[in-house]
C-alpha cells in the first residue's frame, strides 16, 4: 500500500498535538481582544508580516493586525473568491497581487476575521517596507479607506547581499526619531527600553526552539514536513507573538513533541495522518497555495515526499543561519532583523541559501511553486532554478499556482507535474538520467 493510502486510512485517529491547541487558543484569544478593542480602548495596529516590529508594539501594549495572515485565513476557510470578485468589482486589476485584493474584499464585506469575530480598524498602519512594493500600494489603499495614519519605516535592501552600518544606522535612527514618537503617541506611554530588552530576549527563546524543529528535518526520516507543517510553526513568531511568554512556551511544547517524533523514528504529520515511508526529500521555494492547501499537501504526502527546507518560512525571519535577536542592542537588532528577512535578500542571497539547503538537507532536489501574484518571490525564479541544479547536480521542477485566488489553481495540472517530477528523481536515482 502507497504510503498515501495509509496516511487516508490514518485519518479518522488524528489527534492535536498540544502545541496544535496551545496555538489554537493564542489565536482565539488574540482575535477576541482585537474584537473587543473598541469597548476596552486597546489601540490596533495594522502591519506586515517581513520585517514586523511586533516586540516593539507589545513594548507599547498595541495590538498587531497582519493583512496578510487575514488573507491567507479567508482563502483556507473558502472566502477569498467572493472577497477577490468584489475588490475586481471595485477596479482593482487581475495583476494586483491577490492578497491585496482578498483583504479589501474582507473589509467591503465588514471586516470580520478568520476567527469570525470583527477587526477594529487600524488606528495605524504600520508600514514596515521590506524588499516589496506592494507593501506601500496596499497601505495607500487602506489609508484611504480606513483614514488612518501611516508610520513608514524604510527598510534598505540588501541590494549586495550584506547590511552595512550605514544601513544598519539608517534604519536605527528612523526607529527612535520617527517610529518611537509615533507608538509614544498614540499609546500614551514612554519608549521603555528594559521592557524591550526583556521581549527580545523571550524572542531568542522561541527562535532557538523554532530553529531546532526546522533544522531537525535534516534527519532520515524527517519528522517534520518544512513547508506545510513549517507553516503552522512560525504563526506565533512571525506574526502577532513574538516577544510573549505565550510564544516561549509554544515553541519549548513544539520542541519537545518533535523531539519524541525523532526518538521514535517516526516521519511527519499531515491532515489525513502520518507518512511513514520517506520517499522523496524536496526543498521548496515559494508560498504555498492557501485555497487548496490540503489537496496540496496530500499531493506530496500521497506520494511519500517531504519537504526538508523552505524558503517560505523564512518570509518573516531568516534564524537558521545564526540571526538571533540581540537583547543588548534592542534598536540595531531590529533593523538587523528586518533586513534580513528573504523578501529583502537579493537574487545570488536566495540562490546561495536555497543550494545550501539542497545540500545541508540531502535533498532530492529544488522544487519552484510560483506564485502568479507575487512578484517578490516569482521574479528570477527560473534563474534560481538552474543555478540551484548546476550547483548541485540535483534536478529541480516548477509549478505554478496562486496563493488565495482559487482560479490559478488546477489540481490535474499540478499533479501532473508533481508526479513527473518525482519520476525523474527516481530516474536519476538508477542513473537512467544523466
Ligand atoms: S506581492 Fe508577494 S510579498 Fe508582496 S504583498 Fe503580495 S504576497 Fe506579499
Amino acid at each position: 500500500m502507497a504510503s498515501g493510502e495509509k496516511a487516508s486510512t490514518a485519518s479518522a485517529t488524528v489527534q492535536k498535538d498540544d502545541s496544535q491547541l496551545r496555538q489554537k487558543r493564542m489565536i482565539a484569544d488574540h482575535f477576541t481582544r482585537l474584537a473587543r478593542a473598541p469597548e476596552t480602548g486597546e489601540k490596533s495596529v495594522y502591519t506586515f508580516v517581513p520585517g514586523n516590529l511586533t516586540e516593539l508594539l507589545r513594548c507599547f501594549d498595541l495590538l498587531p493586525v497582519l493583512p496578510e495572515i487575514n488573507a491567507l485565513q479567508s482563502a483556507m476557510r473558502g472566502k477569498s473568491k467572493a472577497y477577490i470578485a468584489l475588490a475586481e468589482k471595485l477596479g482593482h486589476s487581475e495583476d494586483v497581487c491577490t492578497y491585496v485584493k482578498c483583504d479589501v474584499g474582507m473589509m467591503k464585506s465588514g471586516n470580520v476575521g478568520p476567527t469570525g469575530e470583527h477587526l477594529p480598524n487600524p488606528d495605524l498602519l504600520l508600514l514596515s517596507y521590506t524588499g516589496c512594493f506592494t507593501f506601500l500600494k496596499w497601505f495607500e489603499i487602506l489609508r484611504q479607506e480606513y483614514d488612518a495614519p501611516i508610520a513608514l519605516l524604510h527598510v534598505p535592501y540588501q541590494a549586495d547581499g550584506k547590511i552595512t552600518d550605514a544601513m544598519r544606522r539608517y534604519v536605527v535612527d528612523q526607529l527612535r526619531d520617527k517610529i518611537i514618537p509615533e507608538l509614544e503617541r498614540l499609546s500614551g506611554r514612554k519608549y521603555d527600553e528594559d521592557r524591550l530588552k526583556e521581549l527580545l530576549s523571550r524572542s531568542v527563546e522561541a527562535e532557538d526552539d523554532l530553529v531546532w524543529v526546522l533544522q531537525s528535518a535534516r534527519n532520515r526520516p524527517s519528522p517534520i514536513d518544512a513547508y506545510f507543517g513549517g507553516v503552522y510553526y512560525i504563526g506565533p513568531i512571525f506574526t502577532a507573538f513574538r516577544g510573549s511568554q505565550e510564544a516561549v512556551d509554544y515553541y519549548r511544547t513544539l520542541r519537545s513533541e518533535i523531539e519524541s517524533r525523532l526518538e521514535q523514528r517516526l516521519g511527519p504529520v499531515t491532515p489525513d495522518g502520518e507518512i511513514d515511508e520517506e520517499r522523496f526529500r524536496i526543498v521548496v521555494e515559494g508560498p504555498p497555495n492557501w485555497t487548496h492547501f490540503r489537496e496540496f499537501w496530500r499531493m506530496f504526502a500521497d506520494e511519500g515526499a517531504v519537504v526538508v527546507a523552505s524558503s517560505y518560512t523564512k518570509v518573516g525571519g531568516v534564524y537558521d543561519f545564526g540571526f538571533r535577536h540581540d537583547p543588548e542592542r534592542p534598536l540595531e537588532t531590529l533593523a538587523e532583523y528586518c533586513m534580513g528577512c528573504y523578501t529583502n535578500l537579493n537574487l545570488p542571497s536566495r540562490v546561495e541559501m536555497l543550494t545550501r539547503y539542497v545540500l545541508d538537507y540531502d535533498a532530492d532536489g529544488l522544487l519552484i511553486n510560483s506564485i502568479k501574484s507575487c512578484n517578490s518571490f516569482s521574479a528570477g525564479q527560473l534563474m534560481i532554478l538552474r543555478e540551484v541544479e548546476n550547483r548541485t547536480g540535483r534536478p529541480g521542477g516548477f509549478i505554478e499556482s496562486d496563493l488565495v485566488d482559487p482560479r490559478y489553481f488546477s489540481s490535474s495540472n499540478i499533479k501532473t507535474r508533481l508526479e513527473s517530477y518525482f519520476q525523474m528523481i527516481e530516474q536519476k536515482r538508477s542513473g537512467a538520467v544523466a
